[in-house]
């Protein structure tokens, strides 16, 4: 039996019914994924004709309601339920999609440094000047271009031939400052099979990639232009917090100072630089409109994009299949897990227009099935009363 108690005036979202389990549901991982629960309905409100906005809220094709699973370890996921697969605009997409892959990138280097004990990693962050009012559409265009046909290009090739590199792994990204406005840039982390002095390398390669972007309509410093980074413990930092979404919003000011060591890209002198996930926070926690724009142009000029790529030959070497599509990781289910119950279609309704999502899986693997079921008749009764309007 689980106590329905108040549930924190501040916590609640707008419109949320005044009694829920708050004792339950407070742990790290739930309060991660209520978040990302919220920041897709705030995807679904700024564009409500794409299918994010449905992601993880409409049922499959023939399914009579929504399934709950808990995995050994633990951990409830629903079943049934329509996933987008969009791994630049939809939160929960994107947290699974981001998870896969890191852990790939991961085995990619543990397997290099197993087989070439002489062997660096580095990774080279990448990116062009830029200044607020450039269309991002533009700018990443061109970027990507310049990308594109540098790896084509002799003076590239032949550099990597002669520092002996096996192959690399491309990881696209972009952020938003007020100052200089959009941020397209690319981290990609190179492979060699034996040792490279850095500081040598970034020379020679930023000679090629300046020469390429130039022609490309694009300028840089030599500063900022292309950054080169060896260290073991840089690549390990880098690579394990890929994907990963700061839990703090950016403008808090004690997250920052208490956070300092963990930040990645959070800004520099032109002021702090938002990820397009910040933007939607910000849109969902003041109320401000402005991010929307910002985040609907993000969305299209990043649509079909490639958020990572793996050069030929280079997932075989170190023992990795074909890679998966973002739609086929965000759809399966990832570890074996076991069916708890079935949630009908209107206490789900009642469940997603409360958005209480996240909350009813805390629900499931603090309390089990009987408490969700305690859960969902109360969300329900809320639901009718809301629906039969004032009497
Ligand atoms: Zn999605």
């Amino acid at each position: 039996m689980i106590e329905i108690a108040a549930l924190d005036a501040a916590q609640a979202p707008l419109g949320t019914p005044a009694k829920l389990p708050a004792a339950l549901g407070v742990g790290r991982r739930g309060d991660a994924r209520r978040k990302r629960g919220e920041l897709q309905k705030a995807v679904g409100h700024i564009m409500p004709e794409h299918r994010v906005a449905g992601c993880g809220i409409g049922l499959v094709p023939g399914a009579s309601g929504v399934a709950v699973y808990q995995s050994v370890e633990g951990t409830a996921h629903y079943g049934n339920l329509k996933t987008c697969g969009s791994v630049w605009v939809c939160p929960l997409c994107a947290a699974k999609i981001s998870e896969r892959r890191r852990g790939e990138i991961q085995t990619a280097i543990q397997v290099h440094y197993a087989q070439h004990g002489e062997g660096t990693i580095v990774i080279a962050a990448y990116t062009a000047s830029h200044k607020r009012g450039d269309a991002l559409s533009d700018t990443l265009t061109r970027f990507l271009k310049a990308q594109e046909s540098m790896k084509g290009n002799r003076p590239y090739k032949r550099l990597m031939a002669r520092y002996g590199a096996a192959g690399w792994i491309k990881s696209l990204e972009v952020t938003w400052g007020g100052e200089n406005g959009w941020h397209p840039h690319c981290h990609t982390l190179l492979f060699f099979d034996k040792p490279v002095d850095a500081e040598v390398f970034r020379r020679e390669l930023y000679g090629v990639w300046r020469d390429e972007a130039r022609a490309k309509g694009l300028s840089m410093t030599e500063a900022r232009g292309l950054v080169v980074q060896s260290a073991w413990g840089e690549v390990q930092d880098y690579v394990a917090k890929w994907g990963h979404e700061p839990t703090e919003p950016v403008w808090d000011a004690t997250a920052e100072l208490t956070k300092g060591h963990s930040k990645r890209a959070r800004g520099d002198e032109t002021g702090p630089r938002y990820t397009p996930f910040d933007l939607l926070r910000w849109y969902n926690q003041t109320g401000e409109i402005w991010p929307a724009p910002l985040f609907r142009e993000f969305a299209t000029a990043f649509k079909g994009k490639h958020q990572l790529d793996w050069s030929d030959g280079l997932r075989a070497r170190v023992g990795l299949g074909v890679k998966e599509s973002d739609e086929e990781i965000a759809a399966k289910m990832v570890t074996p897990a076991v069916l708890l119950g079935e949630i009908d279609r209107e206490r789900w309704a009642a469940v997603c227009h409360y958005e209480q999502r996240g909350q009813v899986l805390d629900v499931a693997e603090q309390g089990g099935w009987d408490a969700v079921v305690a859960v969902l008749d109360h969300l329900l009764e809320h639901y009718r009363a809301e629906a039969r309007g004032p009497t």
